[in-house]
């Protein structure tokens, strides 16, 4: 799960908030919006 060292608390990936960006899914926390990170998406188009 992806860890926010501003909230120092482990998310559950499905609680993050996620923007789709050039075909990538980027990432931010849910409480403090700190960016958590940027993942090739999934999808298949
Ligand atoms: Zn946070």
């Amino acid at each position: 799960m992806p860890f926010c060292p501003t909230c120092e608390v482990d998310h559950e990936t499905a609680a993050l908030v996620r923007h789709e960006r050039h075909g990538f899914v980027v990432v931010h926390c849910p409480d403090c919006k700190r960016f958590l990170g940027r993942y090739r998406d999934p999808v298949v188009h």
